[in-house]
């Protein structure tokens, strides 16, 4: 099944595709998703953020659904939250 597609080139992000080593990224405004980004579409900048963003975040959501982001290192302890 189609999960989505690339807003800049029209790729097809396939569910089975989504997890682990995904590539894609997901351009966010107030907690939703607005656009997804293939990795060959992605600027350098934008895959370094990406890398950054799945090695630190966790991602869920909230009760109104939105999806939100917390670090995986809290300062106090320096432990990884899962
Ligand atoms: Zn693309």
């Amino acid at each position: 099944m189609i999960a989505g597609v690339c807003a800049r080139c029209g790729a097809v992000l396939r569910e089975e595709e989504i997890g682990p080593g995904c590539r894609w990224s997901a351009d966010m405004h107030r907690g939703r998703i607005v656009g997804l980004i293939c990795p060959a579409c992605q600027t350098p900048d934008e895959d370094a953020e990406a890398q950054f963003n799945a090695e630190t975040l966790v991602y869920g959501r909230d009760a109104s659904g939105r999806c939100v982001a917390s670090p995986k290192v809290t300062p106090a302890s320096g432990e990884r939250v899962q």
